[in-house]
């Protein structure tokens, strides 16, 4: 009987007369993903030797696929507020950090949005102008407002750091200021350790709460501990703050949806407040997360060899990256008798590069040469993306 039910019958007319398809061709996304996995000449997506290894551990320990609680493995929590913050730091000892892993880094900051969105009503996020361009779809769906703070300075191909400044201190008290840990994207410009702490000071000022996304710690420079040195500055200034952690790049954990949501609080008793809270937050949206990148970042991180190999991988990565940059500013410095200075692009750090070249020079970059950019910062700016292996 049920076989033959006619669909037609039952649903009359078109119930989704208003929702309109959404394209998601923005290249830069496809870009930004594929491009970062490809290997070498093989252009084949690579998968890091440590992760293989870490899955064969798994494998041979016959682990079973039992649902996680909602806060995430423990033993994955652990290492990586201690990955963050640095084993020893004392918020650890403290109990003050409250980390729930979380789906990813989008996941996670999407936690965090909810979280602010519940707790403190009103409140504006304030983030980079340019950002990655999931930030402000994130706000927008946990209904969250937001506004941008200078960044980007088309003058230098450099951070506007006096704009910066004086929108932080613009910005209404006890605002959440979205900072991007290292390797800025999509500029590729991070503020100096001297800038840094003068950010600080100016979010504590303002009673401002910071909020970083870390998307590519080791990523960036190949030294994990040089890449959280922003967080890990706030943090030993004693400030209440949030991190969204991602393993996409490091780990080349892309499709894992591994990362997590760390709220570092000032009490033991406000850690597992803000904890439990997170945890209410994730039960309606996902019930719980995934484990098996979880148990490839808890092996990885939490066995000593294998970690090592981690580092020894990711300053590879580091370092392939590094060397491209050079080589295309040598060639440029050579080759270019303009007279422009482009040691920005040594300055710049990561994967992102501002080119600094307008709409019409990307343009002929691509038709002549074949050189793709994508069309950043107020679709002027071409900006490279530098792959991976
Ligand atoms: N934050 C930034 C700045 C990013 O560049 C990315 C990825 O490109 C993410 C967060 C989140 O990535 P994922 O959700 O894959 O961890």
């Amino acid at each position: 009987k049920l076989g033959s039910f006619d669909h037609s019958t039952f649903w009359k007319g078109n119930r989704f007369p208003s929702i309109k398809a959404k394209s998601f061709g923005r290249i830069s996304m496809a870009v930004a993903v594929n491009v970062s996995r490809f290997e070498g000449e093989e252009l084949q997506p690579y998968v890091l030797k440590v992760v293989k290894k870490a899955e064969n551990l798994m494998l041979e320990r016959g682990e079973n696929k039992e649902y996680l609680p909602i806060e995430g493995l423990a033993a994955f929590n652990k290492v990586t507020a201690e990955l963050l913050f640095g084993a020893d730091n004392p918020l650890i000892q403290q109990q003050r950090v409250a980390t729930v892993q979380g789906l990813s880094g989008t996941g996670s900051l999407r936690l965090a949005a909810a979280l602010i969105e519940r707790y403190f009503p009103g409140a504006k996020v304030i983030i980079s102008s340019p950002t990655w361009g999931n930030h402000k779809n994130i706000f927008n769906d946990a209904r969250v407002p937001w506004s941008e703070y200078r960044y980007y300075d088309p003058k230098t191909v450099g951070l506007d750091f006096n704009g910066m400044m004086s929108d932080i201190k613009a910005a209404p008290e006890g605002s959440f200021v979205l900072l991007h840990g290292c390797a800025h994207n999509p500029t590729g410009i991070d503020p100096t350790l001297e800038q840094w702490e003068k950010i600080a000071d100016i979010i504590q000022e303002k009673n401002h709460i910071p909020f970083f996304d870390v998307a590519y710690q080791g990523f960036a420079s190949g030294s994990l501990d040089a890449d959280a040195s922003s967080v890990r500055l706030f943090a030993a200034r004693g400030m209440e703050l949030l991190v969204a952690q991602s393993y996409s790049k490091n780990l080349g954990l892309y499709s894992e949806r591994i990362g997590a949501i760390n709220v570092v609080c000032s009490s033991a008793d406000a850690t597992a407040r803000v904890r439990s809270q997170l945890k209410r937050l994730a039960r309606p949206m996902y019930s719980n997360p995934p484990i098996h990148g979880a148990r490839i970042v808890a092996n990885v991180v939490g066995n000593p060899a294998l970690f090592k190999e981690w580092k020894e991988e990711m300053e590879l990565m580091a370092g392939r990256i590094k060397n491209i940059r050079q080589k295309l500013f040598d060639s440029l410095s050579a080759k270019d008798k303009s007279g422009k200075d482009w040691s920005f692009i040594l300055k710049q750090i990561g994967m992102f590069s501002y080119t600094g070249l307008n709409k019409a020079q990307s343009e002929n970059m691509t038709d002549k040469w074949h050189v793709y950019m994508t069309k950043d910062w107020k679709n002027i700016i071409g900006r490279i993306i530098f792959s991976q292996m």
